[in-house]
């Protein structure tokens, strides 16, 4: 099996972000579908998905001007009060998953430059701002701003430019194998497939230059 170690020390690093740099998606879903038994079922769901997508698009500052747009007659006001708080009750305790912690600190002590390719709409920077990430980080790309999603080739090239490299000095590390992984080396980088879950048994087959790791600090020794 490849492992970490078989990887060439890079140059820069590039994250994937939603279950690579933080982890409580979940929160989310329980938040929501609490919510909603509370107000007694699931109907105006769809509605509220769009309250939420819109309003994830704006600053903390702008959404009730943006959820105050939308007609009244549309939403009820439970509804409306929910969409306010899930966002608000999600992104509020959003830290760093602990594992990135030592390898983020590392990267900045050695100089390394790192970037974050995301697929996702504007809701992202809310979340990059939260972990503090938009003061550290040398790029950010969220797709849906930058018009291409992983895996098409145009965001990485394009993210491997803002750190001045070439997709060969660079590794790129993400939880998701056909856009992290696939995506990357497709381009020439290497990539650090995440398994938050474990390194599956048997390892599907990955292209040259990536190898699976559980926890972000196995890339440590890479920077020693
Ligand atoms: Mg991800």
């Amino acid at each position: 099996m490849v492992s970490p170690h078989d990887l060439r020390a890079p140059l820069g690093v590039l994250f994937d972000l939603d279950s690579t740099l933080y982890i409580n998606d979940e929160l989310l879903e329980e938040q929501g579908l609490a919510a909603f038994q509370a107000i007694g079922g699931g109907q105006e769901l769809s509605l509220l998905m769009r309250v939420l997508n819109d309003a994830a698009v704006a600053e903390p500052r702008q959404m009730r001007a943006l959820l105050d747009a939308i007609p009244r007659e549309s939403l009820s006001n439970p509804v409306r009060e929910i969409g306010h708080n899930i966002i608000a009750n999600w992104i509020a305790p959003m830290q760093l998953v602990a594992d990135a912690v030592p390898l983020l600190n590392q990267l900045e002590v050695l100089g390394i430059p790192f970037g974050i390719i995301t697929n996702a709409p504007d809701v992202q920077w809310l979340k990059i701002k939260r972990l503090g990430l938009h003061t550290r980080a040398r790029c950010i790309y969220v797709s849906d701003q930058f018009g291409a999603h992983k895996p098409d080739p145009t965001i990485f090239l394009a993210a491997a430019s803002s750190l001045n490299l070439d997709p060969q000095n660079i590794l790129m590390v993400g939880d998701s194998l056909a856009s992290d992984v696939f995506g990357g080396c497709g381009v020439g980088m290497q990539a650090a497939w995440v398994c938050r879950e474990g390194i599956p048994n048997p390892l599907p087959e990955l292209p040259s230059g990536a190898a699976p790791i559980a926890l972000l600090t196995e890339l440590l020794p890479l920077f020693g």
